[in-house]
């Protein structure tokens, strides 16, 4: 693994690992927005009900709309939100309600790699202090031990000669340096789980692919699962093996890349897809009606399925008044629509 001096570190009273490194069972996380003296508050369901698992060594992608909830999805997968309600496992452990002090072990084992990652580290230290702060934190080795896993890590971004970076600050870097400088971070403590929050949304196009890469090549080599967070199918389909696509705080479909990006079964996703650019005519994906409308407040949802008054297939007195369940139409492929078939 990248930085040596950690073990990798399991829950406490951990038992037989789990296939799955993250469960999600209904789970919500609600915020509560004033609304005046006598009016109470009414919740803001940025997360209403989502269940799902991602395996060890497994990329998840989760698409949707902005204000669709899924920075709060991922937010909430390691704790940095409290869930309202549902349950949420990591490797097979309730940690739904667990206390930050409780959750110190998971503070190693699950990582983020933010959108901007100018805005995650300190622009007054070197890279070298950067990377060794985490292991300081957390009183890993010594200080040559530390010094030989911060090397490593900037190897394993392909930030070479390692020395020259360490010595580097952010400005003296470009976009796409400083977002392997953020992904060596993330990988100084051994994580088996790391949340992608749009992390190449703000590079050059160029700098993206390479970036997408090094994830997962990374993937591959020490075997870490990532939720991967975006607006943009088309980064999922390169950088994920199952897809989950979020609509109003809600999971409207999610399987295989594969299935879900070559025969979607969710209106929504059909809509979604007519953005993906793709030059080659062999890849073009058909449905190129666009999606007319607004996504809907998170705050007065429309009844039914959310996604009726955009949908064109929606059924009058069917899809306006029911909630579709997630159903499995294809092995491993669910979706929630009440005419998916
Ligand atoms: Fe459209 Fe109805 Fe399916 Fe919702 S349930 S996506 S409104 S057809």
């Amino acid at each position: 693994m990248t930085a040596s001096v950690v073990d990798p570190q399991l829950p406490p009273e951990a038992g037989p690992p789990s296939p799955n490194v993250i469960e999600l069972d209904a789970l919500k996380k609600w915020f509560d927005i004033g609304r005046g003296l006598f009016r109470g508050s009414i919740p803001l369901k940025a997360v209403d009900g989502v269940t799902l698992a991602i395996a060890r060594g497994e990329t998840l992608a989760v698409v949707g709309e902005s204000g669709s909830g899924k920075t709060t999805l991922g937010r909430t997968v390691i704790r940095l939100l409290e869930p309202t309600d549902g349950r949420l496992l990591y490797d097979g452990q309730d940690i739904t309600h667990q206390s930050e002090k409780e959750l110190m072990w998971l503070r190693r084992k699950a990582q983020m790699i933010p959108q901007d990652p100018y805005s995650s580290v300190n622009p007054a230290f070197p890279v070298y202090r950067i990377l060794e702060e985490p292991l300081v934190i957390h009183k890993e080795g010594d200080r040559a031990q530390r010094g030989e896993a911060v090397m490593k890590a900037l190897q394993s971004v392909k930030l070479n000669p390692p020395e020259f970076f360490a010595n580097k600050y952010p400005h003296m870097l470009s976009g796409g340096q400083r977002q392997r400088v953020a992904i060596a971070r993330a990988l100084m403590l051994n994580p088996a789980f790391i949340l992608a929050d749009e992390p190449v949304s703000m590079l050059d196009a160029s700098v993206r692919i390479s970036i997408l890469r090094l994830l997962r090549q990374i993937q591959h080599t020490f075997g870490i699962s990532f939720l991967y967070i975006t607006h943009d199918l088309a980064t999922a389909k390169h950088f994920s093996d199952r897809i989950g696509i979020m609509y109003a705080g809600r999971l409207v479909e999610e399987g295989p890349v594969g299935g879900v990006l070559g025969e979607p079964l969710h209106p929504y996703t059909k809509a979604l897809m007519s953005a993906i650019p793709d030059p080659d005519p062999a890849n073009r994906l058909t449905v190129r009606q666009g999606l007319p409308g607004e996504p809907p407040s998170l705050i007065s949802p429309p009844t039914g399925c959310h996604f009726h008054p955009r949908c064109p297939i929606a059924q009058a007195g069917l899809c306006d008044v029911q909630d579709p369940e997630m159903r499995e139409l294809r092995p491993n492929h669910r979706v929630a629509c009440h005419l998916a078939s």
